[in-house]
C-alpha cells in the first residue's frame, strides 16, 4: 500500500474509530492545451497528475453525512435529508456538494449516511485542480457505495454540477473528465460538445521529455470576477455571430468576426477560436511527429491567452519566458488565468536546470520563489482498496 494510502485509512479510523468499508482516489489534472473552451462546447487536452486525493469512506445504518479532510480542521455533519446546496459553504461544499448532486438521482430514502474522510498531495488553489479530485473521489465512492451504476461521464457532470451549483464557480467539464478519464502517458482528448473523450498516447517517456509545473504561487483578487466576465465576453460573440457557442465557429470565420465585432470581444472570440484548432493540431502532432513537435502550439496558446483572452499576469509571463529562454520546448500558462500555475514542455535531463534558472529568474524580479516540479500522465480516480 502506498503512504498515501496507509495514511487514509489511518486519518479514516482515528476521525471515526472504525475502519473504512474501502479507499478510493482521483488525481488533480494539468491543461496541456486548450483554455477556456469548455465551456464554449470546444476542445481541451488535459492530462490526469501523480498528484492524488484519497477518501476513505464507510456506509452507516443511518442518514447521516459526516466528512473530514486532513487540510481542514474538524468534521462537517449533515444529515441527507437536510442537505440544501444553497447552505453548503467552506471546503465542505465541495463532498457534500457532490453528495446531493448524486442524491437527487436516487429514489428518496434509498441511501445511507456515508462517513468520509478525505486526504491529499494535491496543492489547492495551484491550478492544479484539487477540487475536482476531491469532487471525483467522492464521485467514485459514493457510486460504488450506494450502488448507483454511474458512467464516468455521469460522475463528471456530477462533479460540475457540485462545483457550479454548491460552490457557485461557473467551470466547464474539463476539470472531472481529466480526473476520471486520464491514463498514464496519455492525455485526453476531450470534446465539450459531444462529450467524446479519446485518450491519446504522450510519448513523453520515449521522447525523453517531460512537463514542469510552475507553480507562481500568486491568485489575483479579480480572478473569480475575471473567470464570469470571459465567459460573457464569449457568450456575447456567440450571439453576435449568429450561433450557439464558440464551437461552431472556425478560423475562417474570424474576417467576419472582426467586422461585427467590438475589439475587445473579438480578441476574445479569437483566442477561442485559435486555441481550439491548436488543441487538434497537438494532438495531430502528437501522433504524427512525436511531443517534441508540440511545443509551437503551447507557445502560441500563451501570446493568445495573454494577448487577446488577457487573462496572463506578470509571474506566469516571466515563468514562460524564462523557461522557453531556458531551452523549454515550449511553455504556457495554464488554468482558468491570473495567477495559479504554467507548464514547460522540457527535454529530461535540461529540467534542472530550467527549474533553477527560472527560480532565479524569479528572485531577479522580485517575485515570489515559484514552487517548480514535475508531473507526469497518471491513472484516472479509481477504488484503491
Ligand atoms: P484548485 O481546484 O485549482 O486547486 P479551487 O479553488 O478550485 O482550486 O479549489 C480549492 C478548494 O477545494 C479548497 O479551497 C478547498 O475548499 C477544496 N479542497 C481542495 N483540496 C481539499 C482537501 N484535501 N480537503 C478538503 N477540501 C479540499
Ligand atoms: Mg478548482
Amino acid at each position: 500500500m502506498t503512504e498515501l494510502l496507509r495514511q487514509g485509512t489511518e486519518y479514516f479510523t482515528g476521525e471515526f474509530g472504525v475502519a473504512p468499508d474501502g479507499l478510493w482516489s482521483a488525481p488533480g489534472r494539468v491543461n496541456v492545451i486548450g483554455e477556456h473552451t469548455d465551456y464554449n462546447d470546444g476542445f481541451a487536452f488535459p492530462i490526469a497528475i501523480d498528484k492524488r486525493t484519497t477518501v476513505a469512506a464507510r456506509a452507516r445504518e443511518d442518514r447521516m453525512l459526516r466528512v473530514a479532510s486532513s487540510a481542514f480542521p474538524g468534521v462537517v455533519e449533515t444529515s441527507l435529508d437536510g442537505l440544501d446546496p444553497d447552505s453548503l459553504n467552506g471546503w465542505a461544499a465541495y463532498p457534500l456538494g457532490v453528495a446531493w448532486a448524486m442524491s437527487r438521482t436516487a429514489p428518496a430514502g434509498a441511501l445511507t449516511g456515508v462517513d468520509l474522510a478525505l486526504s491529499s498531495d494535491v496543492p489547492a488553489g495551484a491550478g492544479l485542480s484539487s477540487s475536482a479530485a476531491v469532487e471525483c473521489a467522492v464521485a467514485l465512492a459514493l457510486n460504488d457505495l450506494w450502488q448507483l451504476g454511474l458512467s464516468r461521464q455521469e460522475l463528471a457532470r456530477i462533479g460540475q454540477l457540485a462545483e457550479n451549483r454548491v460552490v457557485g464557480a461557473p467551470t466547464g467539464i474539463m476539470d472531472q473528465s481529466a480526473s476520471l478519464l486520464g491514463e498514464p502517458d496519455h492525455g485526453i482528448l476531450l470534446d465539450c460538445q459531444s462529450l467524446k473523450t479519446e485518450s491519446v498516447a504522450l510519448g513523453f517517456a520515449a521522447a525523453g521529455v517531460g512537463l514542469l509545473v510552475i507553480d507562481t504561487r500568486t491568485s489575483h483578487s479579480h480572478a473569480d470576477g475575471g473567470y464570469a466576465s470571459r465567459r460573457r465576453s464569449c457568450e456575447d460573440g456567440a450571439r453576435t455571430m449568429g450561433v450557439g457557442s464558440l464551437r461552431a465557429l472556425g478560423t475562417e470565420d474570424l474576417p467576419r468576426a472582426a467586422t461585427l465585432l467590438d475589439g475587445q470581444t473579438f480578441r476574445r472570440v479569437r483566442h477561442v477560436i485559435t486555441e481550439n484548432q491548436r488543441v487538434l493540431d497537438t494532438v495531430a502532432a502528437l501522433r504524427t511527429a512525436g511531443p517534441t513537435a508540440i511545443g509551437p502550439f503551447l507557445n502560441e496558446s500563451h501570446v493568445s491567452m495573454r494577448d487577446d483572452f488577457e487573462i496572463s499576469t506578470p509571474e506566469l509571463d516571466l515563468a514562460v519566458s524564462s523557461a522557453q529562454e531556458l531551452g523549454a520546448l515550449g511553455a504556457r500558462m495554464t488554468g482558468g488565468g491570473f495567477g495559479g500555475a504554467a507548464i514547460a514542455l522540457v527535454r529530461n535531463g535540461d529540467a534542472s536546470r530550467v527549474a533553477e534558472g527560472i527560480a532565479r529568474d524569479f528572485s531577479r524580479a522580485g517575485f515570489t520563489a515559484p514552487h517548480v516540479f514535475p508531473v507526469s500522465a497518471s491513472a484516472g480516480a479509481r477504488r484503491e482498496q
